[in-house]
């Protein structure tokens, strides 16, 4: 059966409530498609006049992070309930800003991978190799380990519903995208990961995005891949150009 594509905005720290209502306004007529699950991942603030604002369109909302406690004195989180309340479908968790920034671990995000679950979010877990690793030829080694690591006490059934977006740190907001072989590659790698840890099925299912400096020119030969099921995108994500990496055939 073939994988439904899935193309991601991630907004990061851009845009107040607002601003993200006009560009959703915006979006919303370049984004239709049938063929492709939209889903714009905002920040916290923005994520109710979003979810408002693309009512009875195609387009989903995503968030940018997610504590993996219930509730309490953590003070600044925001909860797996607070978002589902909020209409939220999917969470990007472990970008490499955040493990960067904000000291993820991979310990950390298959937490926060498993809080999701529990509350019926499908999570967007990210990984993705630096240059330097690139340049020592470890970067299978190193995203075989996030990703196994993010995996632990995930079921099949649960992995099978999921997204991992493969973000080479090179390539993220630089304007370098990795070449479509090194990103099919990697893709191709993840998923054989997959089915190592789980069976060939759940690999089949799963769905995996390529992401690092995807625009409107390089979507259609990066999502043609055989392993590639569409893109997590941060900057291009803003600009009327999204509609054209959704609608990329
Ligand atoms: C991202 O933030 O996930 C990303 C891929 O950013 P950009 O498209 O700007 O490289």
């Amino acid at each position: 059966m073939a994988r439904r594509k899935i193309v991601a905005g991630n907004w990061k720290m851009n845009k107040t409530p607002s601003e993200a209502v006009a560009l959703v306004e915006e979006l919303k007529p370049l984004v239709a498609s049938d063929d492709v699950d939209v889903v714009f991942c905002v920040p916290a603030i923005d994520i109710i006049p979003v979810a408002e604002a693309v009512k009875g369109t195609n387009i989903q909302v995503g968030a940018e992070n997610m504590y993996f406690e219930e509730k309490g004195a953590y003070t600044g989180e925001i909860s797996p309930a607070m978002l589902v309340d909020a209409g939220v479908k999917y969470v990007v968790l472990g970008h490499s800003e955040r493990r960067e920034y904000f000291a993820e671990t991979d310990a950390t995000v298959n937490k926060k991978v498993l809080k999701a679950f529990e509350h019926g979010i499908t999570p967007i877990m990210c990984c993705g190799e630096t240059l330097e690793q690139r340049e020592q030829g470890v970067t299978m080694d190193f995203i075989r380990q996030q990703v196994k690591i993010g995996l632990q006490n995930v079921t099949a059934d649960q992995a099978k519903t999921m997204v991992i977006a493969y973000e080479p740190i090179w390539a993220i907001g630089t304007g370098k995208t990795a070449t479509t072989e090194q990103a099919q590659e990697v893709c191709a790698g993840i998923r054989a990961c997959i089915a190592e840890v789980y069976d060939e099925a759940t690999a089949e299912a799963i769905r995996i995005q390529y992401g690092g400096s995807v625009n409107a020119a390089t979507a259609p030969e990066l999502f043609a891949q055989a392993d590639i099921d569409g893109g997590l995108v941060g900057g291009a994500a803003l600009k009327p150009d999204f509609g054209k990496i959704v609608n990329y055939k």
